[in-house]
């Protein structure tokens, strides 16, 4: 028996082949749930219709999260399609190029902080509100945050804040959900190579760090992402909700400012 036989997943997120949000539909279609994939804009539509043949993908609609008209309308199809929605994954990030290089301070102008709160943050609670509605008791939210949300990682500046924010906002939200029977956790992934952490000016150094100093001395994969994203969200999780569980090969457990030197 798979675990999300019979579920119905809304995933956000798809940009390309290397998406986290790919990692995690493939790996919830393998469990057996049914998937509708969204995609930000037109740019996207072609590349995800195409991907949505390799995951068991019955609809997939647009969504540019920055408009509440799109949010509203996302759903509103969902509902013409699907009676109700057991899962909904919220992979998906932005802020300026320019706000992701030096420092905070010098980097982050308030139009800046606002599309990164905004997109990356915001986002969440708007969906999580629309999807509600058509959840059933047993419902899942999941998404993905960083390390950054919570130490200093240069260069990650006001994403660290904005991941801080929706790490915050998945504690209230399964606080506010709990009472239904619906759960919202997130994933903190350790670096992968997406389109998304192209824009991170320190992002090699990130991958090359995490392949030292993590326990498992390698980085994670979207394919593990994803695993664990499809146990989040069955029903053998029942019990957790407003968790952040890190998928990074045991990076953040290590106090990175030592150096570790033979006796
Ligand atoms: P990605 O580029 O494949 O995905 C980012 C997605 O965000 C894209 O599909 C893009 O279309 C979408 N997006 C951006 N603005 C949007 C908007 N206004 N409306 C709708 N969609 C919008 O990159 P990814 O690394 O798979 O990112 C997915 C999530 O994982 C993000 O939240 C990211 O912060 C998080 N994450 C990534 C890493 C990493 O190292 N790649 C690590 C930890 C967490």
């Amino acid at each position: 028996m798979n675990m999300l036989t019979d579920k119905k997943a809304l995933i956000t997120g798809v940009a390309s082949g290397r998406s986290i949000a790919w990692g995690l539909a493939q790996a919830m279609a393998k469990q057996g749930a049914e998937i509708c994939l969204s995609y930000q804009n037109d740019k996207l539509k072609e590349r995800v219709n195409k991907l949505s043949g390799e995951c068991n993908c019955s609809l997939t609609l647009p969504c540019d999260v920055s408009q509440d008209r799109q949010i509203t309308q996302l759903f509103e199809r969902l509902r013409q399609h699907w009676s109700s929605v057991d899962i909904v994954v919220h992979s998906l990030a932005y802020a300026p190029r320019e706000a992701l290089q030096g420092n905070l301070h010098g980097n982050t102008d308030r139009e800046a902080f606002r599309q990164a709160h905004e997109i990356s943050a915001y986002s969440l609670i708007a969906l999580a509100h629309h999807a509600q509605a058509m959840m059933p008791e047993n419902g899942s939210l999941l998404t993905l945050s960083y390390l950054g949300a919570e130490r200093v990682v240069p260069g990650y500046n006001v994403m660290g804040l904005a991941k801080a924010s929706l790490e915050a906002a998945v504690r209230y939200l399964a606080s506010d959900l709990g009472a239904a029977g619906i759960r919202c956790n997130a994933i903190s992934a350790g670096p992968i190579k997406t389109l998304a952490a192209a824009g991170i000016s320190n992002f090699r150094r990130m991958l090359e760090h995490a392949r030292q100093r993590s326990p498992l001395k390698r980085t994670v994969s979207i394919e593990e992402v994803g695993q664990v994203g499809a146990f989040l969200c069955s029903d053998l999780a029942s019990g957790i909700t407003g968790e952040t569980i890190y998928v990074d090969a045991g990076y953040h457990i290590m106090d990175q400012g030592i150096e570790a030197v033979a006796d």
